[in-house]
């Protein structure tokens, strides 16, 4: 596979990050990880003037969101401005995986938090405001496509123990390719999502529960005499 570039949006973002090189950093996704991404597009979908339903058969969108009159799904080409209006609708107001913001205000006395989501760039300032709502202060990227040259940029200045976290298991796959060293954590909150995807080869955790996560992430860091 060809190597991915930064976009210089994304770029300036992470320039403007203050990284301290001495000291570990979780790089976390929001949607699926920290935020409730699947149960709020439900309730977006059914609130449409022509009510849909995600389909929950397979891990995608595209092909999975059908119109509730037909069982139809809906076109491929309607599907980007359906999620691009989701975004402007609903990112202000997702709730937080559960234990979410425990595990990471933990984790945040041993390591610089920072988020790395997919969100449009437009809605990264909604983002950030409802994930300080939710106890979950932390700086917020607005990255697009795959996360492995992101995650290189952020982690090229640190020398101390650097962890991902994502639900998409091309991303974990991206880091993989462009940062060897990071830890690679493959999280899922949503359990019927979850039950839809297997464990990427290439990461070092699997699951969907924040305790756990947390817990892992100490022990490597301990492990590791951080
Ligand atoms: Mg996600």
């Amino acid at each position: 596979m060809p190597p991915t570039e930064l976009h210089d949006d994304v770029a300036r973002q992470i320039a403007d990050l203050d990284i301290d090189p001495d000291r570990p950093i979780v790089i976390s996704d929001a949607d699926e990880v920290v935020l409730q991404f699947v149960a709020a597009l439900e309730d977006f979908l059914a609130a449409r003037p022509r009510a849909m339903f995600l389909d929950l058969s397979s891990f995608a969108l595209t092909g999975n969101i059908r119109y509730r009159d037909t069982s139809e799904p809906v076109p491929a080409a309607d599907v980007k401005a359906l999620l691009a209006g989701f975004f402007e609708e609903r990112t202000e107001h997702l709730s937080p995986v559960p234990g979410a913001a425990e595990a990471l205000a933990r984790l945040a006395a041993r390591a610089q938090i920072v988020i790395l989501s997919n969100v449009p760039i437009g809605q990264r300032d909604a983002r950030r405001r409802s994930l300080q709502r939710h106890g979950m202060d932390f700086p917020v990227i607005a990255n697009s496509g795959a996360k492995g040259p992101a995650v290189a940029r952020i982690v090229s200045a640190i020398t101390a123990p650097a962890f991902f976290l994502d639900d998409i298991p091309n991303n974990i796959a991206s880091v993989a390719r462009e940062s060897a060293e990071v830890v690679r954590m493959h999280f899922v909150a949503d359990p019927r999502l979850a039950r839809l995807v297997d464990p990427p080869p290439d990461c070092h955790f699997h699951g969907g529960d924040w305790p756990t996560a947390r817990a892992f992430i100490e022990v490597e860091l301990a492990e590791r005499g951080y």
